[in-house]
């Protein structure tokens, strides 16, 4: 997209009602950056395929999301909150990286359907309630990664009513605890039934075929039925957009993360 078209963008959003962001699955941050971490590789080769030392990686993965960070992602971010500054606004991500909440955008307008690693859940769900990360078991981990305490002292944090491992709330898990996001889901919707009729921007970013239900199709389904709604579908590699509202959207064959980054204001 030329400098000229993404200014056009940028006006689009200043002079909308409401603001729509969809991040999908080829927004969310690149795990293949842990392994370039030496002692991630050493763990790696102990650990091995060993079942019982699974749990031990997404501590692992949070530890590196907690590290200060300058990277694609954060300026990515920046950017995408200097657009949203001062704007009735709602985003929707697959990711699961947490990222989004570590930005200045306000978490009550986010909602991540597929989890992330803020709480833990029973592997089975057999509560239907979510956990607080048990501080003993993080610090454990860290301490481990750090060499200062012996794999074979951690011990995987369980589930107090049935025993079964305790996980951190994202998909992947046995029985994904849905109870981690529905109150913010109703939030969304009826945000949603606000912008009826109004001028409505909707900014599609890395959405794929993954989830489709969840971001791409009802979005495509919204700017169809919002005569005043205008959508910016950016992708790598599944950039189009369908007949019915291709002259009320514009489609953008770029990776997300560089466009965001591009996008200063
Ligand atoms: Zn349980």
């Amino acid at each position: 997209m030329s400098d000229d078209e993404l200014r056009k963008m940028q006006e689009r959003v200043r002079e909308a009602d409401f603001v729509l962001v969809g991040l999908g699955e080829s927004f969310s941050y690149d795990w293949s950056a842990l392994t370039e971490d030496a002692r991630y590789r050493e763990i790696e080769a102990e650990i091995g395929g060993a079942r019982e030392y699974i749990w031990i990686t997404p501590f692992l993965q949070k530890m590196v999301l907690r590290r200060v960070r300058e990277d694609r992602w954060t300026r990515a971010y920046r950017n995408l909150e200097s657009l949203l500054a001062g704007k009735n606004y709602f985003i929707v991500s697959l990711c699961m990286d947490d990222y989004l909440y570590d930005t200045a955008l306000d978490e009550d307008r986010i909602v991540t359907p597929c989890g992330g690693f803020r709480r833990m859940q029973c592997d089975r769900n057999c509560s239907h309630t979510l956990t607080d990360i048990p501080e003993e078991s993080y610090e454990a981990v860290l301490r481990y990664y750090r060499g200062e305490l012996a794999l074979d002292m951690l011990h995987e944090p369980v589930c107090e009513k049935c025993g079964a491992g305790l996980r951190f709330n994202q998909l992947g898990v046995t029985r994904y605890a849905e109870e981690g996001y529905l109150e913010r889901w109703g939030k969304y919707t009826k945000w949603l039934q606000g912008t009826v009729n109004r001028r409505l921007c909707v900014l599609e970013l890395g959405v794929g075929m993954e989830y489709p239900t969840v971001i791409r199709f009802p979005f495509e389904k919204i700017v169809l039925y919002n005569q005043k709604a205008f959508l910016y579908r950016v992708h790598a590699s599944l950039w189009q957009i369908g007949g019915e509202i291709s002259d009320r959207g514009r489609s953008v064959r770029e990776d997300p993360i560089g466009f965001l980054e591009r996008c200063v204001i």
